[in-house]
C-alpha cells in the first residue's frame, strides 16, 4: 500500500497530529515487525493507504548513541522507501526556521522525496502571526536551494484544524497513484 510519512522534531506535535488524523477513520494499527524495534509505527488508513509514524529527530535528551540509532532508523526508512508516496515534515508554527528542519527538507529534496510542510500548533498564535511566520518559513526555504516553495498545511490538533484539508490531500494523491500504478 501507497505510504505516507510523518515526521518531525520531537515534541513537535506529530503523536497529536496522528491522533488528530486517524480519529473516526476506519484504521487498524500494525506495529513493526516481530523481532523489530517499534520505533517506526505503520497506521492502515480506510484500507488503501499507510500512515507512518516516523521517530522525532533531534531530541535534546538522549544520548548521542541514541540519536545516532534513531537517524539510521530515519535514514533506512528512506532510504528503502519502496511504497513512500510522500513526507510530511512537522513545524512548530510558533519557532522560526530551524536549521535541523531546514537540512533535513534538503535531505528529502536531494533524494527526490515529495514533502509538504505541516505547521503544528496553529490554536496558539493569532492568525496574521501565522500568516507572518509562514511567510518568513517559505522565504527562508526559497533562499535555499529551492525553486517552487513546498506546499504546507496549518493544523492545530487541540483545535481541530487542518484536518479535513490534509485528509483530502492525501486521498488526492492517493488516487493519482492508484491510477499510475494500475
Ligand atoms: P510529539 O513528541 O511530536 O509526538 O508531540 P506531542 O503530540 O506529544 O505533543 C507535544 C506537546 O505539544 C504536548 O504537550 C501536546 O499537548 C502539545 N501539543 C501538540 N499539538 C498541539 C496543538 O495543536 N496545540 C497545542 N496548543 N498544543 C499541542
Amino acid at each position: 500500500l501507497p505510504e505516507y510519512a510523518f515526521i518531525g522534531r520531537s515534541n513537535v506535535g506529530k503523536s497529536s497530529l496522528i491522533n488528530m488524523l486517524t480519529e473516526r477513520k476506519s484504521l487498524a494499527k500494525i506495529s513493526g515487525r516481530p523481532g523489530k524495534t517499534q520505533l517506526i509505527n505503520h497506521f492502515k488508513i480506510n484500507g488503501n493507504w499507510f500512515l507512518v509514524d516516523l521517530p522525532g529527530y533531534g531530541y535534546a535528551r538522549v544520548s548521542k548513541k541514541n540519536k545516532k540509532t534513531f537517524q539510521k532508523y530515519i535514514t533506512d526508512y528512506f532510504v528503502k522507501r519502496t511504497q513512500l508516496v510522500s513526507a510530511f515534515v512537522l513545524v512548530d508554527i510558533r519557532h522560526t526556521p530551524q536549521k535541523i528542519d531546514l537540512e533535513f527538507m534538503e535531505y528529502l529534496g536531494e533524494n527526490r522525496i515529495p514533502f509538504s510542510i505541516v505547521f503544528t500548533k496553529a490554536d496558539k498564535l493569532n492568525a496574521k502571526t501565522i500568516e507572518k511566520n509562514v511567510a518568513v518559513y517559505l522565504k527562508e526555504l526559497l533562499l535555499g536551494a529551492w525553486e517552487e516553495a513546498p506546499r504546507h498545511f496549518i493544523t492545530s490538533s487541540s483545535k481541530n484544524i487542518g484536518r479535513d484539508e490534509l485528509l483530502s490531500y492525501i486521498d488526492l494523491i492517493n488516487q493519482q497513484f492508484y491510477k499510475e500504478n494500475q
